[in-house]
């Protein structure tokens, strides 16, 4: 595992459209979660996102669609979206999650510059009808596939805290190697009233263990980010996620909930004696 932290900045270049109904996301429209809804982030405002990402030393600069999956309109825009950024920052390490995407769809966003694709299996095949009915979990298997017929960089996490079993934590690592990812961003669900979900149970030391065990069944992943819920899971103890495993964490806001400010993000791995990742190879 690299030594160096590897920081990746997400833009939600569409928000809060999606009609499908995964129970832990408010950026589906049918739980009326008050957050910003809009069809297309202003391009403008995406260069200078990515400007701020690149200055605060973020590698990977992620495009994100709320909606199930590519359409041919969604196609076109991120196309779009990935040419303007390298314009005005083509140091960036492009990455694209945008929901289930079919091999030819994955093509045309490579041959646009995007090096990597994000869909994450969220939790274990089993426990998955559980939080999701509109969609099953097999197409979300089947579009990691895809990413590495495509021979992008596969980034494939899950959720914890949802209501899972340990068992099915294991299961979904489990399944998470079988796709052998380069990245593996997990996240913790950050409860949102407009949900259903109860909040996320996890304690501190149980998510660190999570932290661990991801680790431990994917030794062959470059990189195990921590990503969503960072801040709400580990508040004071977010400097013990390297010492467990993790070697990635974004920076700047989430998708629907703010993150901290990116310096003191910086200050934190300063004072652990951890350098910021400043090339990527896989
Ligand atoms: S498909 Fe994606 S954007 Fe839509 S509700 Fe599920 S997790 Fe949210």
């Amino acid at each position: 595992m690299s030594e160096k932290i590897f920081l990746c900045s997400i833009c939600n270049i569409n928000s809060g459209t999606c009609k499908e109904d995964c129970k832990f996301c408010s950026q589906s429209v049918r739980y009326k979660a008050d957050i910003d809804r809009y069809k297309q982030k202003p391009i403008k405002n995406i260069q200078e996102e990515a400007v701020a990402a690149r200055d605060a030393g973020a590698l990977g600069f992620c495009l994100v669609t709320a909606d199930k999956g590519l359409n041919d309109k969604t196609v076109t825009f991120v196309c779009e979206v990935a040419e303007a950024v390298q314009k005005v920052a083509p140091e960036l390490r492009l990455i694209a999650c945008n929901g289930t995407a079919t091999l030819d769809q994955l093509l045309t966003l490579k041959s646009a510059g995007i090096k990597a694709y994000n869909h994450n299996l969220e939790t274990s095949e089993t426990f998955y009808p559980q939080i999701c009915t509109t969609h099953p979990w097999s197409e979300r298997y089947e579009t990691c596939q895809n990413v590495n017929k495509a021979g992008m960089v596969l980034i494939t996490g899950g959720i914890f805290g949802l209501g899972e079993t340990q068992e099915d934590r294991v299961s979904m690592l489990e399944s998470l190697a079988s796709l052998k990812p380069t990245s593996v961003p997990i996240n913790f669900y950050h409860h949102n009233e407009a949900l259903q979900l109860q909040p996320n149970p996890l304690s501190v030391e149980e998510a660190l263990d999570l932290v661990k065990l991801t680790r431990k069944m994917l030794p062959d992943a470059q990189r195990i980010m921590v990503a969503g819920g960072r801040e709400l899971m580990f508040g004071d103890r977010q400097n013990e996620i390297f010492a467990a495993g993790a070697n990635s964490i974004v920076i700047g806001n989430y998708l629907t909930t703010a993150g901290r400010e990116m310096n003191k993000d910086l200050e934190m791995l300063a004072s652990l004696g951890l350098d910021v990742a400043t090339s990527v190879t896989g």
